[in-house]
C-alpha cells in the first residue's frame, strides 16, 4: 500500500482529532471532482466541486466519519438521450481503523475484520473510494429526463416527448393484404 499525500484534496488529515474516544470534529470542504466520478450515463463532472460536510469521531477501534457529499452531475436521459443537469447528495459513513487495532484483530481472528476494512494511514484518511461508492449508490440507476420519459420513436428516431401527436401510418398488415388479393382474385373470377 503506498503512502497518502496529505495534500491531496481529497485526503483527510485527523491529527487534530486525537484518539480519546468521543472527541469529534466537524469538516466543511469543497474539493474537485476526481475523473469518472459516478456512472458512465450520470457523472460528476471532473473537477467541478464536490461539496464535504463532514463529521470525524474518535472511538475505540478509530475514527468514524459521517456526513454528506453534494455536487453537480450531468449526464444523459437513457430513453431518449436528452441531456440531463441535476445534482446529488450522497451520504458518507465509514469506520476508518487505526492500523494497529487492525493488526491486533488479524493476529486473533476475533472480529470481522477482512481487506475490505478502511484504515488510516498515519493518521490519514482516503476519502476517494468512500466517496466514489457513495456517489454511485445514490445515483439512479437509469436516469431519465422526466420519470415518463417516452423515449425515441422507434420507426424514425425522433423525440417523442417534443411531438406527443407523433405517428406514422400503420403498415398494411400482411394478413389483410393477402385477404384483399383473395377478394381481388374472387372478383375476377365471376367476371
Ligand atoms: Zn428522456
Ligand atoms: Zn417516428
Amino acid at each position: 500500500m503506498t503512502s497518502l499525500d496529505p495534500r491531496a484534496p481529497l485526503v483527510l488529515d485527523t491529527r487534530e482529532l486525537g484518539r480519546r474516544p468521543g472527541s469529534q470534529r466537524e469538516v466543511e470542504l469543497s474539493v474537485p471532482a476526481p475523473a469518472e466520478l459516478g456512472i458512465e450515463v450520470l457523472r460528476v463532472p471532473e473537477g467541478s466541486p464536490v461539496e464535504l460536510d463532514l463529521r470525524l469521531e474518535a472511538v475505540m477501534e478509530g475514527v468514524l466519519l459521517t456526513g454528506t457529499a453534494t455536487a453537480a452531475l450531468e449526464g444523459e436521459c437513457v430513453r431518449c438521450l436528452e441531456p440531463i443537469e441535476d445534482d446529488i447528495l450522497a451520504r458518507l459513513q465509514e469506520l476508518y481503523v487505526y492500523p494497529e487495532q487492525h493488526d491486533r484483530a488479524a493476529e486473533h481472528d476475533d472480529r470481522d475484520l477482512d481487506d475490505e476494512t478502511s484504515r488510516l494511514d498515519d493518521d490519514l484518511i482516503d476519502l476517494e473510494p468512500l466517496l466514489r461508492d457513495a456517489v454511485v449508490l445514490a445515483l439512479p440507476f437509469q436516469p431519465l429526463c422526466r420519470e415518463d420519459c417516452p423515449g425515441l420513436c422507434t420507426e424514425c428516431g425522433a423525440r417523442l416527448a417534443d411531438d406527443s401527436d407523433h405517428a406514422h401510418e400503420a403498415p398494411i398488415d400482411p394478413r389483410w393484404a393477402s385477404l384483399d388479393q383473395l377478394t381481388h382474385d374472387t372478383t375476377h373470377d365471376q367476371d
